[in-house]
This record gives structure tokens, sequence and C-alpha cells, in this order.
């Protein structure tokens, strides 16, 4: 199985051709299918998997399928453990979305807020986080997530060893009812299932 046989459109193959990719890894082939299908997922993955663009790539065609608002807002929400991690999500983002006209942007703690209002100020699609730092600029009203379409935790265990649920919770109060939810993670003890049973609306179950 190729890229070229998931269903994803040629704006999309022709930025995973530029990476160098050809044959989609086992958690992409199980992951794009089942993301394009528009319902929630629970995925089983360590990092190294291809994870990343299991979710990206087909969040991506989603959003440039689905109608555009007149205004730009965030209708995808990434949220991540760890200020790496948010970036290295944002490139990924950035490099498969480089032909489409969505905009996209990172935020994580430890560094100044202002420049990060700034950029995100005029507009944007799709906002990769960390929870902590989306909060306080959720609760300042300068991230209005009232129009998200998309929420995917990433490394969902790392998030919650490193003590982000209770700002998890606070984000999903804040955001819309209807949406789809994609939750990854390496590992699952109890805390992560009751999560995924209270996020998950009958999901497609993955594993690698
Ligand atoms: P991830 O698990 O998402 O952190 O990805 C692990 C590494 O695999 C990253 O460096 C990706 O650039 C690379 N990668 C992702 N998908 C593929 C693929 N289909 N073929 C080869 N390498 C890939």
């Amino acid at each position: 199985t190729l890229f070229s046989d998931l269903g994803l459109r040629a704006e999309l193959l022709r930025a995973v051709e530029a990476q160098g990719y050809t044959t989609p890894t086992p958690i992409q082939l199980q992951a794009i299918p089942a993301v394009l299908k528009g319902g929630d997922l629970l995925a089983s993955a360590q990092t190294g998997t291809g994870k990343t663009a299991g979710f990206t790539l087909p969040m991506l065609q989603r959003l440039a399928d689905g109608p555009r608002p007149g205004q730009r807002q965030v209708r995808a929400l990434v949220l991540t453990p760890t200020r790496e991690l948010a970036a290295q999500v944002g490139e990924s983002v950035a490099d498969y979305g480089r032909h489409l006209t969505l905009k996209s942007h990172v935020i994580f703690g430890g560094v100044g807020q202002q420049p990060q209002v700034d950029a995100i100020r005029p507009g944007l699609d799709v906002l990769v986080a960390t929870p902590g730092r989306l909060l306080d600029l959720q609760q300042q009203r300068h991230v209005d997530l009232s129009k998200v379409e998309i929420l995917v935790l990433d490394e969902a265990d790392r998030m919650l060893d490193m003590g982000f649920i209770h700002d998890i919770k606070k984000v999903l109060r804040v955001l819309p009812a209807k949406r789809q939810n994609l939750l990854f993670s390496a590992t699952f003890s109890d805390e992560i299932q009751a999560l995924a049973a209270k996020l998950l609306d009958n999901p497609e179950k993955i594993a690698v």
C-alpha cells in the first residue's frame, strides 16, 4: 500500500513525497483512513512509529475539505506534553500543509507570551499547544476555541504524568461538544482509560 492509495488529496501527497516517504508506516495505514472517516480514534503508538503524520495528514485533509469559515478560527487543536514535541508537531503540520492555504501556529510555556499573542491574533486554522500556556491564553481571551472541529491529544500518557489533567479538562469544557477526538498514547493506565472513556465517542481502536 502506498500513500497514494489512502485517499489523500494531491497537495498532501506532494508534501509527503517531498519528505521522501513512499510507504506509509503501520500506524499511518490504520490511522489515516480512520481519521478521514470522521469518527473518534484511540491509538496505541510509541514515538518513532510515524504517528505524527498519521494524524496530521488526515486532519489537514478534513480541514481542507470542510467549509472554510469567513474568519480564520482555530478548527484543529493538537495538545502535546512538551514544548519540544509541540515544536516538532508544528513543523510537521507546516511541512505537510505547505501546499494548502491553512495557517498553523505553535504555543508553549516557558517563554514570553506576547510574541505568541501577536502571532495568533490574525487568526489561524491549526493550533499546536502545551496545555498550560493554551489555558492561560484562552482564559485571557487571546485564543477562541469555540470553533474547534478536531482535537488531538498526542502522547496523552505523558501529559497525565506531567500533571496536565486539570488543564486538559478545563480546555475540554470550552470546546464545542460536537467534534472529532483523536487520542494517542504509548501506554494505557487506568487514568488514560478513564480519560478515553470520557472523551471518546465509540472510537475506532488501533494499536501498533
Ligand atoms: P513520529 O513517530 O511521528 O515522531 O515519526 C518518527 C520519524 O519517522 C520521523 O522522523 C518522521 O519524519 C519519520 N516518518 C514518518 N512517516 C514516515 C514514513 N511513512 N516513511 C519513513 N519515515 C517516516
